[in-house]
């Protein structure tokens, strides 16, 4: 027998096929960053809810409005209204009316709420630590994976805010053909390679209709 057919026999009932596979490995990473996470909110006494609307605000180029929030998390505006609220009795966040629209409410991190963002981030670096280990192919290649999936999910409606190059007006791909930097920003007026792509550009410009690369 030959050990192709030895592996098959032992796994054909077991094996739950290739696209389930990719679901479980998803669903294991997905679980280790929740479980690094919670780890976090439980020690600062905060929802998960909550510890992702500081996290999202710490970050400059991302909406700062209830709305926008929502938006960036996938979220309806109420959910995103209760957990602020909670957040300003904390003292982790202000609200202040925009002076050209009063109808506009900010939401800024207070000093207190941004070091908590931080800490989190930092709790997050033992994974970005194992990311570090990983060949540079291979980091490459997740990259461009993970941008795909964000994509494809964005498509279907999974994802609300991708700042991705692929689905940026800036973006021109494959414009070297050949080249170590095969794509061309126009924002910076500059050509880019692979690792170069981005996920969450700061002066990302939807463009109504995503771009394959
Ligand atoms: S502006 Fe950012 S997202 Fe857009 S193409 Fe340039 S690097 Fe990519």
């Amino acid at each position: 027998m030959s050990e192709k057919s030895a592996f098959k026999k032992m796994f054909s009932k077991t094996d739950p096929g290739l696209e389930e596979k990719i679901l479980i490995g998803l669903e294991q990473i997905g679980r280790a960053i929740a479980m690094l996470q919670d780890h976090e909110s439980r020690a600062q006494n905060l929802s998960d809810l909550q510890m992702n609307v500081i996290v999202s605000l710490l970050e400059p180029h991302h909406a700062r409005t209830i709305g926008g929030v929502a938006e960036e998390l996938n979220l309806t505006p109420p959910t995103i209204s209760d957990a602020v609220r909670v957040l300003e009795k904390k003292d982790i966040l202000s609200k202040t009316r925009d002076p050209k629209d009063e109808r506009v409410v900010r939401l800024d991190l207070t000093a207190r709420g941004k070091s908590m963002a931080r800490r989190l981030k930092e709790k997050q670096n033992p994974l970005l630590n194992l990311i570090t280990h990983l060949a540079e192919e291979e980091k490459v290649s997740l990259l461009s994976l993970l941008i795909k999936l964000t994509k494809f999910f964005q498509d279907k409606g999974l994802v609300s805010v991708a700042r991705l190059c692929v689905n940026c007006q800036y973006f021109h791909p494959n414009q070297y053909p050949g080249k170590e930097k095969p794509h061309h920003c126009g924002f910076v007026d500059s050509p880019f390679g692979e690792p170069e792509l981005q996920i969450d550009c700061s002066k990302h410009q939807v463009l109504p209709a995503s771009t394959d690369l």
